[in-house]
């Protein structure tokens, strides 16, 4: 076991001895690409030209107008290909898999929304590509799975443990054991061994760059608050990252489901809940039983349910740089509506549990003040779950005229 790239307690890279010579050269490769300006360069030039970056900041007018306390900005990297920050983290590891020569990729996805962007990644620069699903939620996400075979890619359902995202992580390692001179696992969030956590929130902090940015120019000050949802943490890092220096203050959202106290939320830093633990290679709080089983999660978004988080979040938090809170299912869903009827902006359910802690807090502040919500994706993929929380019944005729269409 060899332990390196902490922050603070948490981190590490808790590896079996065989997958250390590939992260040694991943290590290697990454840090030539990050002292190495051309490659941010060739990395921008291509998210401007195959994704929508800089993606723009919108200013909310009409919930500014509604809530009647700070002026609310949303930056809107909903506007990517694919639907969601996760092109960043893709495209920029791609960049990297040519460099290393390497010609397949590898994937984990839980909500499916990562295995879409590896296997559009994999589609432009001429790779393979396998996704490990867990069988649970390839059953819950077939438009995902449609999408990922469509592109190309192969959808390995992994029938291991629970069936779920933490199943697919540790088929995907057992992949990478076997065929490392081959294959880059392309890890979805700023979580698992050193050098990932570090290396996907630098890919994703061109948010937080480009946030920083059109403030100043905008505005010419920065924003009091800056609110992110937080699964895995890689869009709360992204933009957070642009504000560390400044006296700016950070809050990220937790999925807290049907409440913190009900036990079904996936709340690992605002909540009681979780414990540090060593899992996937990494040190971080987990959501665990004493005896250091994953416990299960809830949230209505999910790209949100994972057990657990960011090593360099956890680190900010016990620094107190970022204060963490939760919000619920309902909350989740409210937020959704008033941003759809206010602004015409339909936020990823994921995004939504930032927008509903922003909404809570905007009130409270006064007109001269600004605060920015990272909108991480956009609804649309939630079409079902959302329609089912809205309890549309022209959407319900609507399914069950299609169903029937298969049966005649
Ligand atoms: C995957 C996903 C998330 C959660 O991932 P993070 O690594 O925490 O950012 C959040 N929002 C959307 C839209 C996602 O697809």
């Amino acid at each position: 076991m060899i332990k390196r790239g902490y922050y603070g307690d948490f981190g590490g890279a808790f590896l079996p001895e065989i997958l250390v010579a590939t992260f040694d050269e991943l290590e290697r490769v990454y840090t030539e690409a990050r002292n190495d300006p051309i490659f941010w360069h060739d990395y921008e030039q291509l998210m401007s030209s195959y994704s929508c970056r800089p993606t723009p900041i919108t200013f909310a007018g009409n919930l500014t107008r509604h809530f009647g306390g700070a002026r609310i900005f949303i930056k809107r990297e909903d506007l990517n290909h694919t639907g969601a920050h996760k092109a960043n983290n893709v495209m920029g590891q791609g960049l990297l898999v040519k460099r290393m020569g390497k010609t397949r990729v590898i994937a984990e996805t839980g909500a499916g929304q990562h295995g879409v962007a590896t296997a559009t990644m994999a589609a432009r620069f001429g790779f393979d590509c396998t996704i490990y699903m867990g069988e649970v939620d390839v059953e819950r996400q077939r438009p995902n799975v449609f999408w990922m075979e469509q592109l190309g890619a192969t959808v390995v359902p992994v029938t291991d443990g629970t069936r779920i995202l933490k199943d697919a992580i540790n088929e995907a390692f057992r992949d990478w054991v076997t065929n490392m001179d081959t294959t880059h696992y392309v890890l979805g969030t700023a979580c698992g061994p050193h050098p990932f956590p570090e290396m996907v929130s630098w890919f994703q902090s061109i948010v937080g760059k480009e946030a920083r940015r059109q403030f100043m120019e905008k505005e010419d000050r920065l924003p009091a608050k800056v609110f992110a949802c937080v699964g895995g943490g890689s869009n709360a890092m992204g933009v957070f990252s642009g504000f560390f220096e400044d006296d700016v203050e950070l809050i990220g959202v937790e999925a807290a489901g049907r409440g913190l106290d009900s036990g079904a939320h996936a709340a690992r830093l605002c909540s009681q809940d979780a414990s540090v633990g060593v899992a996937q290679g990494y040190k971080t709080y987990f959501l665990q039983n004493d005896d250091g089983q994953m416990r299960e999660t809830h949230s209505i978004a999910a790209g949100l349910d994972y057990v657990g988080v960011s090593p360099i979040l956890s680190d900010l938090k016990e620094k107190g740089r970022v204060r963490f809170e939760g919000a619920t299912d309902s909350q989740v869903i409210e937020a959704v509506r008033l941003t759809m009827r206010k602004e015409g902006v339909i936020p990823a359910l994921e995004s939504a549990h930032a927008f509903a802690r922003a909404f809570k807090e905007a009130p409270q502040m006064s007109a001269d003040e600004m605060i920015l919500i990272n909108q991480s994706g956009r609804g649309d993929k939630d079409i079902f779950t959302i329609a089912d929380a809205f309890d549309d019944p022209k959407w319900k005729q609507f399914i069950i005229e299609k169903a029937n269409r298969y049966h005649a």
